[in-house]
């Protein structure tokens, strides 16, 4: 007898061990004839543990690769370990272990996690970030980049905290202040910093936004703003004194220039603090507008920030009309969008109206509907006042008042013809603009990629020739050390020759962001081993683009704009073929426990060694699935993964039970399985129809929601229902074919969600063949299709209703069924039944 308990660890071990001792068994195949599918989890950064959230992540893309494998497709499933940053440098401080240590350490136990879980990756492809074999490559890109005039140095600036006397990253500056001082304000100083120049993919960026139609359209959206092409015009309003400075303000709605009734400077425009600088109170409310927005900027809610502002006390001069207006500064008004100055239209515009409500100033309208011009003129001839628009009034579907020459034009005809009157008079002009700013990689760090250029006193900036990359990072750095980046303390790193003179040369101290790295890591898993290049050109076209692209919804603006910029310029220096990265995108919800995101901090963490332990891999992944669809929040109930366990334990009990015992029951379960081709569905009982019906649905519903909305919860819903199904039917005599066949379905259809228990159960049923290349059940639509018959159903005669049932029920059913139905109650109610008629085609209800 076989032992009929489910002992997931055994199972687990057992099957974990056997997979890890086959390297090539999750391979993609280097040449094949079968269709390529790349399917790709985003990479983790190695911090030492999974969470739940990766489980989730990795458990809908090993589904899908299983579930593509069994479907004949050569398919590419990688992982690996974005390595880089500043957590190690972090950890490294304050547990004295050297970042790469750390970070190597952390990859090892990682590992060991995801092969517990049985994730189905091909780690000959493994890419780890921190490690020169693949940083190289960054830096050779970089060096591709520079020779484009797409890398290049600008002075920017900063956060700096005066008492660790280094850089900070925006992560580490927490409500304006140091995260490891945290009375200490941060400032921003001007450095000299790398740039690459993604505003010249700008357009490109955003139109081919429009040719990504399997991403989800909320992230298509964050692009689109974040990108943020706006059409203008730049207006120089200058300081109402002899001399005084210019402000250029950049608006989209130039025709409303003439309602304009304030200026608004950011609070980190150079004018603000010029002013400032000249006056103390100013000063302190500019430092206060400072710490609101960086604190918005922080939580990502700038749109919503309480508006606040300052009134300078000083004037600027509307060009248009030679009128001063008040200077104010506001939180609301960002430095790097736009000039980081605005004119201010309350009339015209939802924030400025806000804004001006709450602090006085003049609301003055310019523009009027154009489809009330009528109206006003004949109200006007009625001498009586016409009905004002609501205010603000924000459409361009308007005409101009009160704007001296440009009065009566419509509101387009006006922005063309007015930033021509500025552009003619020299004091402004018709421009497009932006949100997109380029990418500052430079980070005053040591843990990252060192950027491969190096300073001569005689030739200045000279970058390191192609042959001599890689630039090694150096190890045994004390990044403890204040003061500028870590790698100035390295005198072996900093002090080197120049490439075109030999003469003494200092390195870039600067590394880059890690962004860089996973901005086109998934390239390199198509030939993560080449020496010469960063990948083969076709090679990658062969994989590329990503059929599907697994990832948190957290990623839809940086990752996913830079990687795609990275694309298009090794596009353009002919390196891929492909314009975009990525065909399909999806992004998986999150996962929440008792109403809150997971942290330490909560104590609400959910490890997943511990689920693991108690229930399984299996249980713990296929919950992850089956809790919510993939893309919804999920919050995490032990109790469901419990319920999960119990539903796999019924599984193996009953294959336990119903598998072949021996090799010749075996031989003549398989044989009947091939029998069952011609298992006619007429020639069956109807028990027996029903269960193969429900097979056939089960099929049809997984199949489904695999190639479309990837509702594996409704799936695993259906495979539960098939497996009731069965346990009903185990008892009655069912055609032997038929139940050998349902049995082996059920596991096929279990492989992608709860792969161990399906392994062990396809060894049960003494199948020799690798379940990872089983062929996927195939549903035929005549056999999923509920048998029924409509009966009408009459009331003394007439017609008022009709019933649907199966075609097994007894005349009796029939009637009653009749009597019960809603429309046909409507008819009775109140009424007596005489009799209740059945003549084989309908019913007839008779009453009085
Ligand atoms: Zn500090
Ligand atoms: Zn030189």
């Amino acid at each position: 007898m076989r032992d009929e308990r489910y002992n997931p660890q055994q199972i687990e071990e057992k099957w974990a061990e056997r997979w890890q001792r086959d390297p090539v068994l999750y391979a993609a195949e280097p040449s094949s004839t079968k269709p390529k599918y790349y399917v790709l989890e985003m990479l983790p950064y190695p911090s030492g543990a999974l969470h739940m959230g990766h489980v989730r992540n990795y458990a809908i893309g090993d589904a899908l690769a299983r579930y593509m494998w069994m479907n004949g497709y050569n398919v590419l499933h990688p992982m690996g370990w974005d390595s880089f940053g500043l957590p190690a440098e972090n950890a490294a401080i304050s547990n004295q272990t050297p970042p790469r240590e750390w970070t190597l350490g952390n990859i090892e136990k990682m590992k060991v996690q995801m092969n517990r879980l049985g994730f189905a990756y091909d780690w000959s492809r493994e890419v780890t970030t921190c490690l020169p074999e693949y940083y190289r490559w960054n830096q050779w890109f970089f060096l591709k980049l520079y020779e484009r005039d797409l890398a290049y140095r600008k002075k920017s600036k900063v956060n700096w905290c005066p008492q660790c006397a280094t850089v900070l990253a925006n992560e580490q500056v927490v409500g304006g202040c140091c995260w490891r001082h945290e009375d200490t304000l941060v400032e921003q100083r001007e450095l000299e910093q790398w740039f690459l120049r993604t505003t010249k993919y700008a357009d490109e960026l955003l139109r081919d936004l429009d040719r990504l139609p399997c991403w989800p359209e909320k992230v298509r959206t964050m692009q689109r703003n974040w990108i943020g092409r706006s059409e203008g015009a730049l207006v120089d309003f200058r300081l109402d004194y002899s001399g005084g400075d210019i402000i250029t303000v950049f608006t989209t709605r130039v025709d409303t220039i003439y309602g304009a009734t304030s200026v608004q400077l950011a609070p980190e425009h150079p004018i603000t603090s010029e002013l400032a600088a000249a006056d103390p109170e100013l000063r302190l409310k500019v430092t206060q507008l400072i710490a609101e927005q960086n604190k918005a900027k922080e939580s990502g809610d700038i749109a919503t920030i309480e508006k606040h502002g300052v009134n300078t006390g000083h004037f600027a001069i509307n060009p248009y009309n030679a009128e001063r207006v008040p200077v104010w500064v506001a939180n609301y008004i960002l430095m790097d969008y736009g000039t980081g100055a605005i004119m201010s239209v309350p009339a015209h515009d939802e924030r400025d109206f806000e804004f001006a409500k709450k602090y006085g100033i003049e609301i003055r309208q310019v523009i009027i509907p154009s489809e009330s011009d009528r109206n006003v003129r004949s109200a006007q001839a009625d001498t009586t006042q016409a009905e004002p628009p609501e205010l603000p009034f924000t459409t361009l579907d308007g005409k101009l008042i009160n704007s001296a020459e440009f009065t009566g034009l419509s509101c387009a005809e006006a922005i063309k013809k007015m930033s021509g009157f500025a552009e003619r008079h020299n004091f402004g002009k018709a421009t497009l603009t932006f949100r997109l700013k380029d990418w500052g990689i430079s980070r005053q760090r040591y843990w990252g990629t060192p950027i491969p250029m190096v300073y001569c006193e005689k030739d200045g900036v000279v970058p390191v020739p192609e042959k001599d990359l890689p630039v090694i990072l150096p190890e045994n750095v004390d990044i403890t050390l204040t003061g500028g980046s870590p790698l100035t303390h390295v005198p072996e790193f900093l002090n080197t020759t120049c490439p075109r003179c030999g003469g003494p040369a200092r390195r870039e101290t600067d590394t880059m962001d890690t962004f860089v790295d996973s901005s086109w890591y998934f390239y390199r898993y198509t030939d993560a081993r080449n020496d010469r290049a960063p990948f083969d050109s076709k090679i990658a076209s062969y994989w590329f683009p990503i059929d599907q692209y697994i990832g948190g919804v957290e990623h839809a603006i940086l990752h996913l704009i830079y990687s795609r910029f990275w694309t298009k310029f090794m596009r353009d220096i002919g390196l891929v073929k492909n314009d975009e990265p990525v065909e399909r995108l999806f992004t998986q919800g999150m996962i929440i426990k008792g109403g809150a995101k997971m942290s330490k901090s909560l104590g609400n963490v959910v490890s997943p060694d511990e689920m693991v332990e108690r229930f399984g891999a299996d249980a713990a992944r296929m919950y992850s699935l089956f809790a919510t669809s993939p893309d919804r929040e999920l919050d995490w109930q032990d109790e469901g993964v419990a319920g999960i366990y119990r539903f796999l334990s019924k599984v193996y009990r009953f294959v336990a039970r119903n598998a072949p015992n021996t090799y010749v029951e075996t031989q003549l379960a398989a044989s009947s399985v091939r029998q069952d081709e011609t298992l006619q569905a007429t020639s069956l009982r109807s028990e027996a129809r029903a269960i193969q019906r429900k097979l056939h649905q089960t099929i049809k519903r997984v199949t489904d929601d695999f190639q479309g909305r990837w509702h594996f919860n409704t799936s695993i819903a259906a495979i539960m229902e098939l497996m009731n199904e069965l346990l009903a039917a185990e008892d009655k005599v069912l055609p032997a074919s038929l139940f050998a066949h349902v049995q082996r379905n059920l596991v096929l259809l279990l492989a992608p969600f709860a792969p161990y228990l399906a392994h062990e159960l396809w060894e049960m049923l003494g199948e020799k063949a690798s379940l990872l290349k089983a062929s996927w059940p195939k549903f035929d639509p005549e056999l999923a299709k509920e048998e029924v018959i409509e009966i009408p159903v009459q009331v003394n005669g007439k017609l008022r209703s009709k019933i649907i049932v199966a075609p097994e029920t007894t005349k009796e059913e029939r009637k009653q069924k009749a009597v019960a139905d809603q429309k046909i109650q409507n008819f009775i109610a109140g009424k007596q039944i005489v009799k209740v008629i059945f003549t084989g085609k309908l019913v007839n209800i008779v009453v009085r």
